[in-house]
């Protein structure tokens, strides 16, 4: 079998959104499957609009996610010689042609059409000009454009999309379209099929907004005596009203860079991403790069949009539900070592780091990332909600400090209390803990509840979390002791 051959032709004129980075999920996957070769290509010949940062922000967006391809970047701006060449080539072969109208002339045709309720078409003037009357445009210099001559006749073109399947466009329905510009630069739909020519794609997964092009680009490699690639267009990500996601519109939200600030893990935005468009056979919904691999398959992409149903006012994060509900997945099921170091750099970066948490309180380091990454969405919570394991001075929740605290009159006292109990322990453990604050509750006649609430509120500030005693633990006895009698000593 001959080599397969794909390619993520990314336009440099922005960040590496969600959609972008669907379409480079897709086309490795597929190649990872096919033992293929993933080719890299920017397509930076809109000069105004392409930038380095952009440049910059797609790789370093894909190298997070994991996404790796085998050959480029290439650039598709160094290859416009080729593609003006090619152009030439097609006039020579036939298949094009130079058009001398003005734009006032072509502007004149349509209005006139239009007026007439007639679809416009260029009409090929500039193709039954005789050959001396070229010479004599060309002569004096009259600028023009080169347009694709579509074949003649009632033909179509028919291509089998792997996705939205066969397609078919007549001949009569393709205008001669232009492919370079009368100022000499060459239009995307031709660059981006010699390309393709030059880098033997045998297989092209694109966005359904490519879909419009196909027939004309088809014309292009059949007119080149170049083999076709197989097509597949994949659904688009819309937002939750179906409009197109950019990011003037939405923000950070659709950026990846978003989520790599933001304490995601790269496999769960991948898991998330791939399950935005396709569909496996079974209803698994986690996989690891092996499994995601092995399910994956043209087949099970939507041809219904998909919705990035992202919420603005979600409690914990803002994105897609779905999104944190995976990454939470990830995060709490994933091998505590590797979990580790990545929260060893979120607290690196909020300057909460210990070296000693590598070294003799390792231990303790790993058992509390355990326990409280049960109640975590994102990495970054271990520095949110998990500061207070971490530093003495963390944030208290105004609703737990109402309901737990403020409420009750003689709370201060009653912690007090219970500070000086667990100072007199010889064993500070869950369940001695437990068991004098369950007697203290006695004791003072009230719901055990209050005394826990109350303590958690104090030393967490959170309303809730791990068990209460589990926590303590975890916080450590003097750390505890001393809040206790601070909040006690505030009265
Ligand atoms: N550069 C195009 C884009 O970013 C790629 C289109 C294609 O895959 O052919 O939309």
């Amino acid at each position: 079998m001959s080599e397969v051959r794909l390619r993520f032709p990314p336009s440099p004129t922005g960040y590496l959104h969600i959609g972008g980075a669907r379409t480079a999920i897709y086309n490795w996957l597929f190649a990872k499957k096919h033992n293929a070769t993933l080719i890299l290509r920017i397509e930076d010949t809109d000069v105004e609009r392409s930038t380095k940062d952009s440049i910059d922000g797609i790789i370093d967006g894909l190298n997070w996610l994991g996404i790796n391809w085998d050959e480029g970047p290439y650039f598709q701006s160094d290859f416009l010689n080729e593609h003006i060449e090619t152009a030439h080539k097609l006039i020579e072969s036939g298949h094009a042609y130079k058009c001398f109208c003005t734009k006032e002339a072509l502007d004149a045709k349509r209005e006139t059409a239009v007026a007439a309720k007639i679809t416009y078409q260029y009409d090929r003037t500039c193709l039954k000009l005789s050959p001396e009357e070229k010479e004599a445009n060309e002569k004096q210099n009259i600028p023009y454009v080169i347009r694709f001559k579509v074949p003649d006749g009632d033909g179509s073109v028919v291509f089998e999309d792997k996705v939205y399947g066969r397609i078919e466009r007549t001949y009569m329905d393709i205008e001669d379209f232009v492919i370079v510009r009368s100022n000499g630069t060459p239009l995307y739909l031709l660059s981006n099929v010699v390309d393709d020519i030059r880098d033997r794609i045998t297989h092209i997964i694109r966005g359904q907004d490519g879909l419009g092009n196909t027939p004309r680009q088809i014309l292009i490699y059949e007119a080149l005596g170049a083999p076709v690639p197989v097509f597949s267009h994949m659904s688009l990500t819309l937002d939750p009203k179906k409009a197109k996601i950019s990011k003037r519109s939405h923000g950070e939200v659709v950026t990846v860079q978003f989520y790599k600030e933001n304490g995601f893990l790269p496999w769960a935005l991948v898991n998330f991403l791939v399950l935005l468009g396709w569909s496996p056979a079974s209803d698994q919904e986690f996989f690891s790069q092996e499994e995601l691999i092995e399910a994956f398959s043209l087949e099970g992409m939507n041809k219904a949009n998909s919705i990035f149903n992202y919420q603005k006012d979600h409690p914990k994060f803002f994105t897609d539900p779905k999104a944190l509900s995976i990454n939470a997945h990830y995060l709490q099921t994933m091998p505590i070592e590797e979990l580790a170091p990545l929260v060893k750099n979120v607290l690196q970066n909020e300057k909460l780091w210990d070296n000693a948490y590598e070294n003799d309180k390792k231990d303790w380091f790993i058992s509390t990332i355990d326990l409280i990454r049960s109640r975590f969405h994102v990495l970054t919570d271990f520095a949110g909600p998990g500061r207070t394991y971490f530093s003495d001075e963390y944030e208290m929740d105004p609703k737990p400090v109402q309901k737990n605290l403020t409420k009750h009159e003689k709370i201060g006292v009653w912690l007090g209390l219970l500070a000086e109990r667990f100072e007199s322990l010889p064993d500070f453990n869950q369940e001695e803990t437990e068991r004098v604050a369950r007697e203290l509750a006695d004791e003072l006649d009230i719901k055990p509840g209050i005394l826990i609430n109350g303590t958690r509120t104090v030393v967490t500030g959170q309303a809730a979390g791990a068990g209460l005693f589990d926590v303590l633990l975890a916080i450590g006895r003097d750390r505890v002791i001393a809040r206790l009698k601070k909040f006690s000593a505030q009265g």
